[in-house]
């Protein structure tokens, strides 16, 4: 239905002004004002006439074009032009609106019409303007207020002594009466029967004056007998000098209706509830059950008749829990208040348990009575088991089934806890290291390293008692918490009686193996953190493992004190690393036939404020932990190639520069952009750089090795495999490692003088070498005895103190330019 003003001025139902629209009303106004059926004039800031929508057009006969810039006044007679003008100056003045004024039109041709007209000033971009609205006035009233009743929807009626005096056309379509029928009638008569008594005691009061609801629902019927719900809106006013009732009724039956439709969603609630694997039970107050739909029937095993009308305590539940729960729910009911979520597990009638996740809520009667409990139950029993079992997997060892590190640290916590609380109570962790565990993983492989694992865990839970707990930190690391022991011997006889159990062989299948184990102990006395006792033990299991594999430890102060000066150490190198405090020094390699200089190996050394220069035995392993090798790897890199190029462009010297790649560079993923980056800053040639790398770093993952060392070898680099015959190298391995040079462990060549068994081992791989193509050095050649049976083993060549200690920058360079003459 066409509102006249609706675009101007917006209201809800209930009748308040709407704020208008913040956003570009300005088009709006236009899109609007052309499709509007009421006419439309915009007058710019000097009342002159800037646009007519067509209706406008239509009603004063004139042309855009033909009005646009002259005065607003030319739509009005002579007369009227001076007050019109002021009116015009009026809203613009104010900004506002003026109401709906009854006023003389006149046409192009001078034809003068009444019209209702709504003035309203605004902004458009920027500047302001006046709208005029006109409407021509249809029944010719010059009564405001009935003009604007009879736009509305809304039914309007106005009331003395009962008596309906006025109603808009708005109240004839809702009533169904026409309006000479209602005026004159009883006013709350139009009212349903059993609401008549009440409309009329408000209606009086409203006349009065007095306060009342200003807003309520009514129902009234219509004249053809149909009910109608209406949101009913009055306040009191003057009419014709008299107070008089003043009633605003809108339509609101639709919206009634949508309410019935809920209650029809509710039956359907209903039909859904039967078929969802949801169940749905109502019980009276005394338990006794009242409704349940086919899944609960179904989950119970029970039929209709067997379940409602019988007491569910006595039907769902174990024996056991059938007295505490009536009790309380009897008491819930008699509250009328139910404890809205419960988890309980119900018995079906074969006996099987099952966990239900209940939603309660109270039923009541109309008037307020407690009916009883409608429960809602979510069968839970798989989902708690797969709850369960993914909380025992994060708690422990997938391969053991021993706890894990992180429920062994949640036990000792607590066991700390108990401790601390009472005198005389204390614990202690053991901390245990499987000694050469790598060697059997690597030579046996994963599997017999797995099942060592296994078999370890299962003497361990076997020795101790069954108040300690066994767990697995990872790796080859196990822990045991002793609960409530008297003293450092308890725990000691723990750690005899483990070693002892471990000194059994262990049965792999294909492998017997002996295993040992270090272990460290710590006990709780004073300390406060888990964490705290579980570092103090590992640091006691280091010290173990340092004095002699297979032994025990307890922690003492002093290793504490290590490992403090640990993290002093960290802490410097990390400083190191910041302030580049490092050089190289540089060993030459020679051929031990010729004496001649055939390379030179690059040896990192930590300039150190304090202590001077620092071996790498100190620091790498730590450089290692802390990832701070890359930084120091990459330094010995560049640096190793700039004496190199050093040494060529300065003495015509090009000897290959070997250096040293830890473990973790060599698994590092950006190892071959980083070396190809140092070989670009400094220009060395790849064949000019030898990487070495250890037997043990190699064989680790050796497949991984062989594809990382092919590359290395399509870059043009050389490579060796340094400490050889330190690690368990397999011989399948060794034919494919894509290396140049096999470096033999200093242990080898020590005893060569006087040890038959280390020449022979040296002999052999001089002549695996020669097999494989790879040239072959041995290290730390201290004696001219070693060298000449190196010789005479037919090793090509050697590096060691009898030729010359590492040097730094300088007096390598003074070394090589006195040979190189
Ligand atoms: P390595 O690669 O086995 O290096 C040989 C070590 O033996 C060097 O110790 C060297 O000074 C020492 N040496 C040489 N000749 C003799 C000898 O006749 N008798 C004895 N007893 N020792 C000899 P250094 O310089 O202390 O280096 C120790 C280890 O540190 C190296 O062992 C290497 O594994 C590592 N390293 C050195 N520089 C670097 C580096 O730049 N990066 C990495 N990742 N590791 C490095
Ligand atoms: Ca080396
Ligand atoms: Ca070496």
């Amino acid at each position: 239905m066409a509102r006249p003003f609706d675009f101007l001025r917006r209201r809800d139902p209930a009748g308040a002004p709407v704020p208008e629209p913040t956003t570009s009303t300005d088009d709006a106004f236009e899109v609007l004002a052309e499709v509007a059926g009421d006419a439309v004039v915009r007058m710019d800031e000097q009342g002159r006439i800037a646009y007519l929508n067509p209706a406008a057009r239509r009603l004063f006969a004139f042309d855009q074009g033909e009005v646009k810039g002259r005065p607003f006044t030319t739509l009005f007679p002579e007369r009227l032009r001076a007050t019109q003008e002021e009116a015009l100056r009026a809203a613009l003045a104010t900004r506002g609106a003026r109401d709906v004024a009854s006023v003389s039109a006149r046409t192009r041709d001078g034809r003068e019409m009444e019209v209702e007209m709504h003035l309203r000033a605004g902004t458009r971009r920027g500047a302001a303007f006046v709208s005029a609205v006109f409407r021509e006035a249809a029944t010719a009233s010059s009564d405001h207020f009935h003009a604007l009743a009879e736009t509305l929807t809304a039914a309007v009626m106005i009331y003395q002594d009962d008596v309906i005096r006025y109603a808009n056309h708005a109240a004839s379509v809702i009533t169904g009466y026409p309006r000479e029928e209602l005026v004159g009638a009883c006013f709350w008569e139009l009212a349903h029967a059993d609401q008549r008594e009440m409309v009329r005691q408000r209606g009086q009061a409203r006349q009065a004056g007095r306060p009342t609801l200003p807003r309520y629902e009514a129902r009234l019927l219509t004249r053809q007998g149909e009910e109608r719900w209406v949101d009913l809106t009055a306040t009191s006013i003057l009419y014709e000098g008299r107070p008089a009732g003043l009633a605003a009724a809108v339509d609101i039956t639709e919206a009634r209706l949508a309410e019935g439709a809920m209650r029809e969603s509710d039956r359907r609630m209903r039909h859904i509830l039967e078929n969802v694997q949801l169940i749905a039970l109502t019980l009276d107050v005394e338990g006794a059950v009242t409704f349940a739909n086919e899944y609960v029937l179904e989950l119970m095993g029970y039929t209709e008749e067997e379940l409602v009308g019988q007491d569910w305590f006595e039907l769902a539940l174990a024996p056991e829990r059938r007295e505490v729960a009536r009790r309380a729910f009897r008491a819930e009911t008699a509250a009328g208040v139910v404890a809205p979520h419960q988890e309980t597990p119900i018995v079906t009638r074969d006996g099987d348990q099952r966990l239900v996740s209940w939603n309660n809520t109270v039923l009541r009667a109309v008037n307020g009575d407690v009916l009883g409990v409608a429960a809602l139950g979510v069968d839970v029993t798989e989902r708690r088991r797969v709850e369960e079992r993914l909380v025992y997997d994060a708690f422990h060892d997938a391969l053991t089934g021993l706890p894990n590190r992180a429920l062994f640290v949640d036990r000792l916590g607590s066991a700390l806890a108990r401790s601390l609380r009472r005198p005389n109570y204390l614990i202690a962790v053991l901390f245990l290291d499987v000694d050469r565990f790598k060697t059997v993983n690597d030579s046996l492989g994963h599997r017999a390293g797995d099942q060592l694992l296994i078999q370890m865990s299962r003497v361990l839970s076997a020795v101790v008692r069954p108040g300690d707990t066994v767990a697995r930190m990872g790796g080859d690391e196990f822990t045991v918490l002793l609960d409530d022991i008297a003293g450092t011997e308890d725990a000691t006889t723990v750690a005899q009686r483990i070693q002892d159990a471990l000194a059994q062989p262990f049965d792999l299948g294909s492998h017997e193996v002996f295993a040992t184990a270090s272990i460290g102990i710590s006990l709780s006395g004073t300390i406060q953190q888990p964490e705290e006792l579980l570092r103090n033990a590992d640091a006691a299991m280091y010290q173990a493992k340092a004095e002699a594999r297979g032994s025990f430890q307890v922690f003492d102060t002093s290793m504490h004190a290590r490992a403090v000066s640990l993290l002093q150490t960290e802490n410097e190198l990390r400083r190191a690393v910041e302030n580049q405090a490092f050089l190289l020094h540089f060993q030459p390699i020679v051929e031990l036939a010729t004496g001649r200089v055939s390379g030179l190996e690059a040896l990192v050394r930590w300039e150190h404020s304090r202590r001077g220069l620092v071996s790498p035995l100190e620091f790498i392993h730590l450089a290692e932990d802390t990832g701070l090798i890359f930084d120091i790897g990459q330094f010995a890199l560049e640096d190793a190639c700039r004496a190199q190029r050093g040494w060529r462009e300065e003495l015509g010297v090009d000897l290959p520069v070997s250096v040293n790649l830890s473990a973790k560079q060599f698994a590092q993923k950006d190892l071959l952009e980083r070396i190809s980056g140092a070989l670009r800053v400094t220009g060395v040639p790849p064949h000019r750089l030898k990487l070495e790398i250890t037997e043990s770093v190699l064989m680790n993952n050796a497949e991984a090795a062989i594809i990382t060392l092919r590359r290395l070898k399509e870059l043009g680099l050389h490579v060796c495999i340094d400490d050889f015959g330190t690690g368990y190298s397999s011989l399948s391995y060794l034919l494919r490692l894509p290396a140049d040079t096999l470096k033999i462990d200093r242990s080898f060549v020590v005893g060569l003088e006087d040890e038959t068994r280390n020449a022979q081992l040296v002999g052999t791989i001089v002549s695996l070498g020669a097999s494989l193509g790879m040239e072959v050095v041995a290290e730390g050649v201290e004696t001219e005895g070693q060298r000449g049976r190196l010789a005479e083993l037919a090793c090509p060549y050697g590096q060691g103190y009898h030729f010359s200690r590492p040097m730094d920058l300088e007096r390598t360079t003074a070394y090589l330019r006195a040979r190189a003459t």
